[in-house]
């Protein structure tokens, strides 16, 4: 038979794949994950990316960039460090981009460390395509159509028009794990294989800052050890999940949705 060209996650899937700590496990075995994001203008997507890494299973969350005040002061439990992300201290995997404004340099000090990276925002904007393609660790990016069009320097509408074509492209030429978001969610390994398809969201999830805490949600998986198309899809769906326990019909905000994802996590288990 042929082989399926989309394939969606079901709750058992999801709930296989969720890292859960046993006895053996302490902070550093169960993964700590950096964030690279926020800035000046706009210290709320550090403040959000850092939220959704807390509840997406990593043991410690650490962050790097100039909104660190605004971090601890909503989430004592982060490791904030003032040198850039090559002297960091040891991470299992890099969250670079929501809210990072123009600083190319910590995007290309993150793109070559020798562990998964995620690449949001402006990180998509300021990486150069051949560091990522020489990556040898996975890079899983995460862009809306909008993003997605301007890496692949068509108009956004085309990308609407055929987004599974889009997101194999992008995969393609980045050698990357790419996650298109939208309405539905579609995630397409370089390596070929079914597109995974997420649809638990819902339209209140556009809104601003969503996209920030989805990526430190699927940081913390990366970090947890989950392969970068696991990551990408189960965060997909525990954000989508999450947004609809936040919102009920009703308007919510980005800081919402992430205070949602733990109930998300016992939806699926
Ligand atoms: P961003 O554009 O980076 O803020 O990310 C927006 C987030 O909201 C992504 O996770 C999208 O998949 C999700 N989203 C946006 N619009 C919709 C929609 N109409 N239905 C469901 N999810 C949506
Ligand atoms: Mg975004």
């Amino acid at each position: 038979p042929a082989e399926a060209v989309l394939e969606a996650l079901q709750h058992a899937d999801v709930a296989r794949l969720l890292p859960l700590p046993t006895g053996e496990s302490d902070k550093y075995r169960r993964g700590v994950v950096g964030i690279a994001a926020g800035s000046a203008r706009y210290p709320g997507a550090a403040v959000l990316a850092v939220s959704g890494a807390l509840r997406g299973g990593a043991g410690a969350v650490r962050y790097v960039g100039p909104a660190g005040d605004a971090v601890i002061a909503r989430f004592p439990e982060t490791l904030v460090s003032d040198a850039g992300p090559a002297k960091a201290g040891r991470v299992q995997a890099w969250v670079v981009g929501p809210g990072a404004g123009d600083d190319a340099a910590a995007v290309a000090e993150v793109l070559e460390a020798d562990v998964p990276v995620l690449l949001d925002a402006d990180g998509l904007r300021l990486a150069d395509r051949e560091a990522v393609r020489r990556r040898t660790s996975p890079t899983l990016m995460t862009p809306h159509a909008g993003e997605a069009a301007a890496l692949l320097g068509v108009r956004r509408e085309e990308v609407e028009a055929a987004r599974l074509a889009a997101v194999r492209e992008l995969a393609a030429v980045y050698r990357a794990t790419v996650l298109l978001k939208g309405s539905t969610t579609l995630v397409a390994d370089f390596a070929g294989g079914p597109v995974r398809v997420n649809a638990t969201g819902t339209p209140w999830l556009a809104t601003a800052g969503s996209g920030d805490v989805l990526s430190g949600l699927a940081g913390s998986l990366l970090a947890a050890g989950l392969r970068a198309p696991d990551a990408g899809s189960v965060a997909a769906y525990l954000h989508g999940l999450a947004g609809r326990f936040a919102a009920q019909g009703a308007p919510t905000g980005a800081h919402d949705v992430a205070s949602h994802i733990p109930r998300a996590w016992r939806d699926v288990r």
